[in-house]
């Protein structure tokens, strides 16, 4: 930074997600958790330099999904703007989701001549899909748009968008075999305002499951299957009706300019929906074979331009849901020598916050209510006693033990950026 820093002046802000780094002891690791058994020098000197803490991202053990944590930490109550899986997994497979969009979870399914579910997920179609849901994606049914995409295997997302929807419905999915595909019904009673909006939404719904069954049963990939003595993927099964919420963006409510750098597509999905800038960076796959060093600098050309940046890096959760303590703890260090270049390069006047969006013990396989530690470093911020970047020496921080939803306010106080609240 070119300028001298005045007292007062407003500074950026960078906040390093390490997805699902929080850990539990594991005896394969001298009964350390993977963080504290890690060879991690930059990481223990950013600690060393700032003030600590742990965190709960969602509140006191919860076990956070990566989409309520990130809305957590983008400063967003998730009690009041997670509205269900349905928009969140749309965002989390690229499509174009927009406030008011009803979206639901679905499976392609088999069913039989009477409509009764055979296979609730079609022998667990792996190929094929795309062509199958490029036979639904667009159709409009009584005015409303299809949106329609296949994610991994029998798991798809449909997106209804128009007029006078709702998602107080009930699912057509009837959640086990041998039973009729269900009709959708409103899931309020018929004196609640919104009444007419759900039966109109179900009736939408029923009708674009037998088109899908009318498509799907005639379509060239399914007889391709049956001819192969595989079950025909014949049907849409929605369920679980989400509306995509209307959430306030970031450059209004805080009047920042902002971006996120990350590889999956659930973070960018999210990211963007909050009016961020998602640049696209090569080699960020959101795996382990991520290219760390393209996202370091694609940090850094973005905290040039933008007044709030959010770094997700993805890998440490998949070590975690694979239970690989010892992939975990060497992908800390791979992860810490790519910080100390990122922290040496950063400038004076960013308030930068390293921590994770929830624990995903290798022990456990999946995320876990545990806390995750926490360092926020940056010009003027106090100095605690913590020396070592781990889930138990930050528990005795400064900071002391805050909830996600906290950390942006808190960072935004420490930038300059915060409103004072009285006179
Ligand atoms: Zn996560
Ligand atoms: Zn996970």
């Amino acid at each position: 930074m070119a300028e001298a820093l005045k007292p007062g002046d407003a500074r950026k802000i960078l906040l390093m997600v390490l997805d699902g780094m929080g850990d539990r002891p594991v005896k394969e690791l001298g009964s350390k958790t993977p963080l504290q058994y890690a060879a991690k020098r930059a990481m223990d000197k950013f600690a060393s330099e700032g003030t600590c803490g742990i965190m709960d991202t969602i509140g006191r053990g919860i076990r956070p999904g990566s989409d309520t944590a990130h809305l957590a930490l983008l400063g967003y109550n998730p009690y009041e703007v997670y509205t269900g899986r349905g928009p969140f997994e749309a965002l989390g497979i690229g499509m174009d989701v927009r406030a008011g969009d009803v979206a639901f979870r679905c499976n392609f399914a088999t069913v039989d001549t009477r409509m009764v579910v055979t296979d609730r997920r079609a022998g667990r179609i792996r190929e094929g899909t795309d062509e199958l849901g490029r036979s639904l994606d667009g159709m409009e049914i009584d005015g409303v748009k299809i949106l329609f995409k296949p994610a991994v295997e029998h798991r798809a997302v449909l997106i209804l968008r128009g007029k006078g929807l709702c998602a107080k419905v009930t699912d057509a999915d009837p959640h086990s075999e041998g039973q009729k595909v269900h009709e959708s019904n409103p899931s309020v009673n018929n004196n609640a305002t919104d009444f007419k909006d759900a039966e109109f939404t179900a009736k939408v719904l029923n009708k674009f499951v037998l088109e899908s069954y009318k498509a799907l049963n005639a379509h060239l990939v399914n007889k391709e299957r049956t001819k192969n003595g595989e079950l025909p993927a014949n049907i849409i099964l929605p369920r679980g009706a989400g509306m995509a919420p209307h959430i306030p963006k970031i450059s209004d409510r805080y009047g920042m300019k902002s971006s996120c750098v990350a590889g999956i597509s659930l973070v960018k999905g999210i990211c963007r929906y909050v009016g961020m800038e998602i640049p696209d960076v090569k080699g960020a796959t959101g795996g382990t074979d991520t290219d760390l060093g393209a996202k370091m600098k694609a940090v850094l050309r973005e905290l040039d331009k933008n007044d709030f940046v959010l770094l997700n890096i993805k890998a440490l959760d998949i070590f975690g849901h694979d239970g690989d303590a010892k992939g975990k703890a060497a992908y800390i260090g791979k992860i810490d020598r790519q910080l100390k270049f990122l922290f040496s390069n950063i400038g004076e006047n960013v308030v930068v916050a390293l921590t994770a969006d929830h624990s995903t013990p290798v022990s456990v396989r999946d995320h876990s209510g545990d806390p995750v530690p926490l360092a926020i470093c940056g010009p003027h911020v106090r100095k605690d006693v913590i020396i070592k970047y781990d889930e138990v020496s930050c528990a005795s921080g400064a900071l002391g033990r805050i909830r996600g939803m906290d950390l942006l306010p808190v960072m935004l106080d420490l930038a300059n950026r915060s409103e004072k609240y009285g006179a």
